[in-house]
Formats: structure tokens, C-alpha cells, sequence
């Protein structure tokens, strides 16, 4: 026994030697790249105020921003962020599949609608902070494609919530309306998302977030009521284990809006937060928290509340929703294509200018 405990010892030595030896490997595999760059060197478009330095340089080979996913600079905890809860959500879709039937049960569909956007939102944004510093239209496009992301997020979410969480008295009151209202508002924050980054040169930053936060925040509102109607009508809420993940999902997300609108805690430590600490860093990590208690109160509501959403949406609607969510998806990217051949054609007229 003494000679196999022993075996198995020195077996888990040498794996924990090859642990430690993952981050040289990756600096090997990384060649060296070229050093980042302060505020003052960069475009204005580029600057985020009170974040000083770790600016990657500009016009560089795509190999360039790819790599710099293993390099420090004042995007490299927004990328991680957002990656790594890419893996997580894509752990959870394939730990639920084993029980849940996504192809066969009609009645499963919504939540995995919201699976599939919660992907869609954390790879675009991942794509977008990677790779948006490669030049000006590269800035433009790959936020309007962080956009289009957040927009089929909101709409999964209208969903579950209006489908697996809402209370008999609510869907009466709104069934015909809601999840129509909901794709229109996720399409609407989008396209205002997109003309908020396209007109940020002229717009000053307040003006800025107000067109880019009322609309999210009117989406917001709608698709989160019949959460927070669930919240204040169900007695005892201990007895339903779901409402205290929607209760979670609700409090991550009004603190991370917290952290997209305040430039907090860079503007207390200008310069000090520009790898660690910044607001935005906190915004992608709330929201995730945001996603997976969602994701989990939906499950939790698709498990236990069979009778009432069968009865509400009969077995014709999940196959509508789903076709609503494809429309609201490609008129989304179509607003953002659109839009990105308004940047080209602007920057073409002013390089022509010069
Ligand atoms: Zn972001």
C-alpha cells in the first residue's frame, strides 16, 4: 500500500511541476510584442478616461492582438473576463443537456435560447476588447458587434422571464404585447448603442451614456417585470427556491450597471487601475454573476413550474418565440453591418480630405 500512496504521490508532484510550468510555456509560445503605449499616444477614441497606460499599439498584424490575450495590458482582465465565463456557460449547457431534452421538449427551447445569448454576448464582447485596438473601423465594428451580442441577450432574457417565471395575473395583462415590445427594445438599444459609439467624437460623455443607458435601461425594465412582479406576489418566498436566484440575478445586475455608468474606481486612483481595478472589469464580472443566477432561476423554473407555463403558452408559442428571436437577431447584425459601412464610408471621406 506504502509503495502505491507513494506512486501516486510522486505522480501528482510531477503533474503539479507541469501546472507550474504552464506559464513559461505560454510565454514561450507568445513571442515578445511590442510595448504598450501611454494615453497621450493614442487616438482619442481609444482613451478611456482616468486609464493612463497599457494602451496596445496600432495597425499591427491580427497575430499581434490574438497573442496579446497572453500579454499585460489595459484589456487584458476585460477579455479574460468574458472568456472564461464563455467556459463556464458552456460547462452548464453541456452539464444540462445530459437531462434536459434541448431538441425534443418544445418547453425546453426558451432556456436554451438564453444559453445560446448569454455565449453570443460574452464571445462578442471577448472579440470586441481583444481585438477592437487594431485601427479605427476595427474600433467601430467590433463594438457594434459587442452590441448586437447584448441585444439577443436581452431578448433571451425577455424570455425566460416571460415564459418559465411570470405569474398567471401578469401574462394576462401583457401576453399579447410582450415578447413583440421585448424584441423591439432589444433591437432599439442596439441601434442606439450603435449611434451613441458613431456620434461618441461629438457627443459629450453624459449625453454619450444617456443615449447608450435609457434605451437598455427602458429594455431592461420591461423584460425584467415579471421578475420583480414574481418577487413582491410570492408568500413565502422560501418555499420557491427559484426566486432567490432571480433575487441574485436582479442585485448582480443593478450593480454592474453601476459599474458601466461610473467611471468608478479609476476616477478615485487615476492611473492605478489601468490593468487591475476598473469599473469596466467589475461591469463584465457582475454581469456574468447576473447571467449564471438567471440561468440557474430558469432552470430551477423550467424544472418546477411545468403545469403553469404549459397552460399559459400552450405548445405552439416556444417555436414562435424562437423564430422571433432569429428575426431580432439578424435585424440586429443588420443594423450593426449597416452602421460599420457608415464608418468606412466617413473614414474614406475624411482620408480623402487629407
Ligand atoms: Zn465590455
Amino acid at each position: 500500500i506504502a509503495t502505491t500512496v507513494m506512486e501516486k504521490i510522486g505522480r501528482l508532484f510531477i503533474n503539479l511541476q507541469q501546472v507550474q510550468q504552464v506559464p513559461q510555456m505560454l510565454k514561450e509560445a507568445a513571442p515578445s510584442l511590442p510595448c504598450t503605449m501611454r494615453e497621450g499616444e493614442v487616438p482619442c477614441y481609444l482613451r478611456e478616461r482616468y486609464i493612463h497606460t497599457g494602451y496596445r499599439q496600432m495597425h499591427q498584424g491580427w497575430r499581434y492582438y490574438f497573442l496579446s490575450l497572453f500579454q499585460r495590458h489595459n484589456e487584458t482582465v476585460n477579455v479574460w473576463s468574458h472568456l472564461l465565463s464563455t467556459l463556464v456557460v458552456l460547462m452548464k449547457l453541456s452539464q444540462l443537456a445530459e437531462t434536459v431534452d434541448f431538441v425534443g421538449d418544445v418547453h425546453a427551447w426558451p432556456l436554451l435560447i438564453l444559453l445560446l445569448s448569454s455565449l453570443a454576448y460574452m464571445m462578442c464582447s471577448t472579440l470586441a476588447h481583444l481585438l477592437s485596438a487594431k485601427s479605427e473601423f476595427c474600433h467601430y465594428a467590433f463594438f457594434f458587434l459587442d452590441y448586437v451580442g447584448v441585444a439577443l441577450y436581452q431578448y433571451g432574457s425577455a424570455l425566460v422571464h416571460f415564459y418559465y417565471a411570470i405569474e398567471g395575473s401578469w401574462h394576462s395583462l401583457l401576453q399579447g404585447m410582450f415578447m413583440p415590445c421585448a424584441a423591439f427594445l432589444s433591437w432599439f438599444s442596439c441601434l442606439a448603442c450603435c449611434y451613441s459609439k458613431y456620434w461618441s467624437h461629438n457627443l459629450p460623455y453624459w449625453h454619450r451614456k444617456v443615449v447608450q443607458v435609457v434605451p437598455s435601461g427602458l429594455a431592461y425594465a420591461w423584460d425584467i417585470s415579471p421578475v420583480v412582479h414574481r418577487i413582491f406576489s410570492c408568500h413565502p418566498c422560501s418555499q420557491d427556491p427559484a426566486v432567490f436566484f432571480h433575487v441574485g440575478q436582479v442585485a448582480f445586475f443593478l450593480s454592474s450597471a453601476f459599474f458601466f455608468t461610473q467611471p468608478l474606481p479609476q476616477k478615485w486612483f487615476p492611473g492605478r487601475c489601468d490593468v487591475l481595478g476598473q469599473g469596466h472589469q467589475l461591469f463584465h464580472v457582475l454581469l456574468a454573476l447576473c447571467t449564471l443566477s438567471q440561468i440557474e432561476a430558469s432552470r430551477l423554473d423550467y424544472l418546477g413550474r411545468r403545469p403553469l407555463y404549459q397552460r399559459l403558452h400552450g405548445d405552439a408559442a416556444a417555436l414562435h418565440f424562437s423564430l422571433l428571436f432569429v428575426f431580432t437577431g439578424a435585424v440586429s447584425a443588420l443594423t450593426a453591418v449597416v452602421m460599420s459601412g457608415k464608418v468606412r464610408s466617413s473614414l474614406d471621406h475624411r482620408d480623402k480630405l487629407k
